[in-house]
């Protein structure tokens, strides 16, 4: 298993969405079956503990974590951006550089007290996992960690993630 060569699937495209910002495109790697297990396999091997369930972001968090559920042998719930779900949500409202965004997730997501590993792509300023974890917290989920395909750590995410067991395969 190489992590070199999962790093080196995922392209640099500077200045998307807008002037300034290197984005990291993890398409290359999703098209390369062999790489994408070896991803999902290297993710599940760094799981310390079982989870319940899996929490993916939407959306890269979804693709991520769904085919970890699976391989963890645990469930699958999403969390949405606002107005996607069907059923009665929770929301938890977050900062962007400019305004606001909101996520959900379904209020019988998980049972109080059920072990949730929340799931995202990148790390980058942490926003919006951290926002994932007030999230979880309203509807009395254990969060037993927060793990991400790569982090950017010179945009120290981790800071809004203390306390919380924060693990990353890549760190930029
Ligand atoms: P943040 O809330 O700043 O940690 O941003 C996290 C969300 O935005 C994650 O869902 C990431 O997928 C996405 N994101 C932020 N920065 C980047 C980047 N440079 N490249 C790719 N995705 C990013």
């Amino acid at each position: 298993m190489s992590i070199d060569r999962i790093a080196a699937a995922i392209r640099d495209i500077p200045d998307f969405p807008k002037p300034g910002i290197i984005y990291k495109d993890i398409t290359p790697l999703l098209k390369d079956p062999e790489l994408f297990r070896e991803t999902i396999r290297a993710l599940a091997g760094r799981c310390t503990e079982k989870p319940d369930y899996i929490a993916g972001i939407e959306a890269r968090g979804f693709i991520i974590g769904a085919p970890l559920a699976l391989e963890l042998g645990c469930g699958f719930v999403p969390v949405r951006k606002k107005g996607k779900l069907p059923y009665d949500t929770v929301e938890q409202s977050y900062s962007l550089e400019y305004g606001t965004a909101s996520i959900e997730i379904h209020q019988d997501a998980v049972k109080p007290g059920d072990k949730v590993l929340i799931i995202d792509d990148v790390l980058a300023t942490g926003g919006t996992a951290a926002a994932a974890v007030e999230l979880l917290k309203k509807i009395n989920a254990e969060i037993i960690g927060i793990n991400f395909l790569l982090e950017l750590s010179f945009l120290v995410g981790r800071d809004k993630l203390r306390e919380m067991k924060v693990d990353s395969l890549i760190t930029v």
